[in-house]
């Protein structure tokens, strides 16, 4: 589900601030006002929050590094240390 911003028409709220965020599916209606203080609200780009950027492509030796067990998975569909 996508996470939508709205933001209140007189920004900022007293209550919400600059506005507020909401996980909906796109099915969902966008909010016409903003349920904590009844103003009027907008909805703005989704963000592509769900979708999370990794700093670094992840590597065995890094996640060795960190101080993960590696597990490989052999062929008999058991798993062994790496
Ligand atoms: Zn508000």
């Amino acid at each position: 589900m996508p996470l939508y911003r709205y933001t209140p028409a007189s920004s900022p709220c007293k209550l919400c601030g600059t506005g507020f965020d909401r996980l909906q599916s796109a099915a969902e209606p966008a909010f016409a006002a903003c349920p904590t203080c009844g103003q009027a609200v907008t909805r703005a780009a989704t963000h592509a929050v769900y979708a999370p950027k990794l700093l670094a492509p992840l590597s065995i030796s890094s996640a060795k590094q960190a101080g993960f067990t590696v597990m490989k998975r052999v062929s008999s569909g058991e798993y062994e240390k790496q």
